[in-house]
C-alpha cells in the first residue's frame, strides 16, 4: 500500500477527486516507489487517450510492486507502440451501429446509449480509446431526439446508460433523464454500465442512491472489476448502499493478461464479488484494439481457467466467457 502521507489527502467530494486525477506517467510511478521502472509510450502518443487515474485507485496499488495488477490496467506501457496484425481502431464495429445520434442499437430488446465520452480512469485495453467522442458529450445536445426514438420503438424494454463513463455526469442530470424515460410505457428497466463506485467511491453519494431508490424502473448496475484487488472496503461500503437503494449488482471482467490470467485470481475475484453480493456476469475475451496488443490472452486458456473455476466455485459464482463479435446482435458465449 501506498504511505501515509499519499494515501489520506482528503477531497472534498467526488468532483474534487475527479478533478485531482493523476494524468502523468512519471508521477504515478514516483508514488508508488517505481521512478523510472517501467517505460511509458511518448507524450505525443498519449495525447488521444492520456493517462488519466483516480486517487481512491492508486490507494488499491501495491507499493513498490511494477507488476500490480492495477498498476497495469492503468500504465500507458511502451508496449502500446507494438502494432499487431488483426487489432484495430474500431473492432466491435460500433461506428457503423448508430441508429440516431447517441443511440447504439445492436441488441434487441435493448438500446445503448451513449451518456458521455468522459470517464474517471483510462483503461489502457478499452476499445473504446479510438472513438472520437471520447472527450465530448454525445447526448447532452440531442436528448430530447433520443427520448423520441426511444417513444417510438415500442420494442425496447430496457435502456442502458454507457459511456465513457454515465455516473461521470451529475445526479442532477441522470434524475432529469431518468425522469423522461420513466414517463415511457415500454421501457421496464435501466441498466447502468460504470467503473465508478471502483474507481471513485466516493460518487455513490446520497442524491445518487435517492434517485435509483426513487425510481419507478428496475435499475440494474454493471459494475467492472478486473481484480480482486479493486474492491476495498471503501468499495465494498459503496455497493452495499447501491443494494439497500435496490440496485441488481453484476460484474464484468475482461480477461487480460498480467491482471487475471491465471485460476487463482479469477477464483479470489468470484469470491471477492460474492463477499459484496455481486454476481459474476461476463469474463469478456479482449475486444482486439490497437494499442492493447500486450492484454491479449489466448481464448483455449480462457476456456481452461473458466473450466478450473468451475471445480472449484459454485456455477453461480462462474462467469461466462464472451466474445464480442461485429454484426452479432448478442455476444457469443464461449464458455
Ligand atoms: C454486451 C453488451 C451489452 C449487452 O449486454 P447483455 O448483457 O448481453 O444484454 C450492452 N452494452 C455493452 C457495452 C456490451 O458490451
Ligand atoms: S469506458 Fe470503461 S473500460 Fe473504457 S476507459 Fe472508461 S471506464 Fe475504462
Amino acid at each position: 500500500m501506498i504511505p501515509q502521507s499519499q494515501a489520506d489527502v482528503i477531497f472534498a467530494d467526488w468532483q474534487d477527486e475527479l478533478s485531482h486525477a493523476i494524468k502523468t506517467p512519471a508521477l504515478l510511478l514516483q508514488m508508488l516507489g517505481l521512478e523510472d521502472r517501467l517505460q511509458a509510450i511518448d507524450a505525443e502518443s498519449l495525447k488521444n487517450f492520456p493517462l488519466r487515474v483516480t486517487q481512491s485507485y492508486i490507494n488499491k496499488m501495491h507499493y513498490g510492486d511494477v507488476s500490480d495488477p492495477l498498476l497495469r490496467q492503468v500504465f500507458p506501457l511502451i508496449d502500446e507502440n507494438i502494432e499487431v496484425e488483426g487489432f484495430s481502431a474500431d473492432p466491435v464495429g460500433d461506428h457503423l451501429a448508430i441508429s440516431s445520434p447517441g443511440i447504439l442499437h445492436k441488441y434487441q430488446g435493448r438500446a445503448l446509449l451513449l451518456t458521455t465520452g468522459a470517464c474517471a480512469i483510462h483503461c489502457r485495453y478499452c476499445f473504446r480509446r479510438h472513438f472520437p467522442y471520447s472527450e465530448s458529450n454525445p447526448l447532452a445536445s440531442q436528448w430530447q431526439q433520443s427520448i423520441a426514438a426511444l417513444q417510438k420503438d415500442s420494442s425496447i424494454r430496457e435502456v442502458i446508460f454507457s459511456g465513457g463513463d454515465p455516473l461521470a455526469l451529475t445526479d442532477t442530470k441522470l434524475a432529469a433523464m431518468v425522469e423522461d424515460l420513466e414517463k415511457i410505457p415500454h421501457i421496464k428497466r435501466l441498466r447502468i454500465h460504470t467503473r465508478l463506485p471502483l474507481v471513485l467511491p466516493k460518487r455513490v453519494t446520497k442524491n445518487l442512491l435517492s434517485w435509483i431508490s426513487n425510481s419507478t424502473l428496475r435499475v440494474v448496475m454493471v459494475i467492472h472489476a478486473n481484480h480482486a484487488n479493486e474492491i476495498d472496503a471503501e468499495t465494498a461500503e459503496a455497493l452495499l448502499q447501491l443494494r439497500n437503494a435496490g440496485c441488481e449488482l453484476l460484474n464484468q471482467a475482461v480477461f487480460l493478461r498480467g491482471v487475471n490470467d491465471n485460476a487463482e485470481s479469477l477464483i479470489a475475484l468470484s469470491e471477492r464479488l460474492s463477499e459484496v453480493q455481486v454476481v459474476p456476469y461476463y469474463l469478456h475475451l479482449l475486444d482486439k484494439v490497437k494499442g492493447a496488443s500486450h492484454f491479449d490472452v489466448a481464448e483455449q486458456q480462457g476456456i481452461e481457467l473458466i473450466a478450473a473455476m468451475r471445480r472449484e466455485l459454485p456455477g453461480y459464482l462462474v462467469p461466462r466467457l464472451v466474445r464480442e463479435q461485429q454484426g452479432e446482435a448478442s455476444k457469443t458465449i464461449i464458455a
